[in-house]
């Protein structure tokens, strides 16, 4: 059995300035009041700075040509009207926002003429983001804009016949939702021998859509984010809500250990803990981390409480953060882009601060976060790490997640464990 719905439009972060169209349509998208989940926002939206962001809707489109196997923003734009050294000023002004010498195939650009002797080039840098150039009277204007998004709800369920990843597959289960299914549930069950034939699982997350230009995203990964878990296995009944970045038992306990499995969202595990045929060296050595892909700038996220030990270019590990969590325990983050502006040893961090952003500095065959935890002194596998936290949630924390949980008991929602 298989439910696929769309539910409902969450939330719709509309907070800004509309650029291009005519004001007066603004009444249609009323800002909704943000859940109190800022860690999760930011991860997955970038930097909550809502009110410098500017925001962009609109309609009106040029052409939108998409850029094919051995062309480059060259060939692609010389035959849309611009010179060569249009195209030339173009990739320089561009510069600090995006580097159009390394776009990848299949990206869409739309090329539109705004007046006469004007250009205006649109393209997608990250999900929600959007590219704008606009040339007059000899000058590139840049900008960065961000067009609204809105949160869909979806909901699944299967039971288990082959593989959780092939049933997950035929059932439309996005990759990445079952990746963070398995890494939530990585401290309860072993997903290498346990999962048996029958057992259950109905998962609830929530889609980012770009509620405008969506042809120009329509090459990227729409951001998700699991909210709500449920998985029989072994007699056992696990259900796993999210709140404020971390996922909590429905009484409050923390279903989680003190450092996180997963110190990114909307990423995919690329490569184990172990022995592997290393990319860049050529020979075997141990992989004393594990890999996780995801774009570029994707915030990267404290794994538990400590004091950062380092912050800086550290050997072929490139920009790196290493904190220090106590008991003889560490972890360490590299190959990151940039790191979290004012970031310094000695400073405190909680877990879901944001630390730095990912990207390939250092001896790095292409953009991942290499993760490593230590334990005193010695690498150990971040996913074997099982001892659930004996922390609970007390207070107004409490108040605050019963009155999500109750939320999403109310809504809704097709699932059997939800149901009213
Ligand atoms: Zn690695």
């Amino acid at each position: 059995m298989n439910i696929r719905l769309i539910l409902t439009v969450l939330l719709v972060t509309i907070i800004g300035v509309w650029l291009l169209d005519s004001p007066t349509q603004n009444t249609a998208l009323v800002p909704q009041p943000l859940t109190p989940f800022s860690a999760e926002l930011e991860a997955d939206h970038g930097e909550l700075s809502g009110l410098e962001r500017r925001y962009i809707r609109s309609s009106r489109t040029g052409r939108i040509v998409k850029l094919q196997n051995g062309q480059n923003l060259t060939t692609l734009l010389g035959g849309q009207g611009l010179s060569q050294r249009q195209v030339a000023l173009l990739a320089m002004s561009a510069e600090p926002i995006i580097d159009l010498g390394q776009l990848q195939t299949g990206v869409n650009i739309e090329i539109s003429h705004p007046k006469p002797g004007q250009h205006r080039i649109r393209l997608a840098r990250e999900y929600g983001e959007l590219v704008q150039a606009t040339y007059v009277e000899g000058d590139w204007h840049v900008e960065l804009l961000h067009v609204p998004t809105e949160q869909l709800a979806e909901e699944h369920d299967l039971v288990i016949h082959n593989s959780l990843y092939q049933d997950a597959e035929h059932n439309g289960i996005p990759n990445g939702v079952i990746n963070s299914s398995v890494m939530a549930l990585s401290h309860f069950v072993d997903f290498q021998r346990q999962v048996q034939p029958g057992d259950l699982m109905e998962v609830r997350f929530e889609r980012t859509e770009v509620t405008s230009f969506k042809s120009l995203f329509s090459h990227l990964q729409n951001p998700l984010l699991l909210t709500y878990l449920r998985f029989t296995n072994s007699g056992e009944d696990y259900r796993l809500v999210r709140y404020k970045g971390a996922f909590y038992f429905p009484d409050g306990r923390l279903a989680q250990s003190f450092l996180l499995k997963t110190p990114l969202n909307g990423a995919r595990l690329s490569s184990y803990y172990g022995n592997r045929h290393h990319p860049v060296l050529g020979y075997d050595r141990m992989h004393k981390g594990i890999d996780f892909s995801a774009p570029i700038g994707t915030p990267i996220m404290a794994a538990g409480r400590g004091v950062v030990k380092r912050a800086n270019r550290y050997g072929s590990f490139g920009n790196a953060v290493v904190i220090d969590h106590g008991d003889g325990y560490e972890t360490l983050y590299a190959h990151l882009n940039d790191f979290a502006d004012d970031l310094k040893p000695g400073n405190h961090v909680k877990q879901g601060d944001v630390i730095g952003y990912l990207g390939k500095t250092g001896l790095s065959a292409g953009r991942h976060l290499h993760y490593e935890v230590h334990h005193n002194g010695r690498a150990i596998n971040p996913l074997d790490i099982k001892a659930p936290a004996q922390a609970r949630l007390q207070g107004a924390a409490l108040e605050g997640f019963k009155q999500q949980l109750a939320q999403l008991k109310s809504a809704d929602s097709q699932l059997a464990s939800l149901a009213p």
